[in-house]
């Protein structure tokens, strides 16, 4: 049976320039609260689609290297990530369930996307195959975790489109 057979049953969403953009020119992340903002059409997609334990999973994988060089503490970075889906959808996901790389560009880990660590992270602590998970993201290194982590994967280009062209 073709994998994409399977029902979809958690998502996974990079964060920056897939679900948030900062405001601040040339820094690619947020530091604090007020320096971002959800991109066009994210929250009328993820508002409208059904989460909770027995319907749809959702969990963030996000390169937050600036952690690593002090620019913010890991728990600011964190807090971010989750104030930003609670605005994406609504609701308060897990705190396990959003992930971050804390590690500077020259430091090896299995966590840095396009490495699988974060992904693996996430499915594991939900209990979800990687058939049933949908990776969205905007980068290419995006599109390659995902393949390493043997999920499926949207462009976040599309995915947000489609709501877009539905309004
Ligand atoms: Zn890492």
């Amino acid at each position: 049976m073709p994998r994409d057979a399977s029902p979809i049953r958690l998502y996974l969403f990079d964060a920056d320039d897939t679900l948030r953009r900062t405001r601040v020119p040339r820094q690619p992340s947020p530091r604090a609260p007020g320096e971002w903002e959800l991109l066009p059409g994210v929250a009328a997609r993820l508002r409208a689609m059904p989460w909770g334990p027995h319907d749809l999973l959702l969990g963030v994988a996000s390169n937050q290297d600036q952690v690593g060089y002090g620019l913010v503490t890991v728990r600011a970075a964190h807090q971010l990530l989750m104030d930003m889906i609670q605005a994406a959808t609504g609701i308060a996901p897990p705190a396990e369930a959003v992930t971050l790389c804390p590690h500077r560009l020259e430091t090896p880990c299995a966590c840095r996307k396009p490495a699988a660590g974060m992904l693996l992270r996430i499915m594991t602590f939900y209990g979800v195959s990687p058939e049933e998970t949908l990776f969205v993201g905007n980068a290419p290194t995006d599109h390659e975790a995902a393949r390493r982590a043997g999920t499926r994967f949207a462009w976040a280009r599309d995915f947000f489109a489609l709501a877009e062209e539905r309004r």
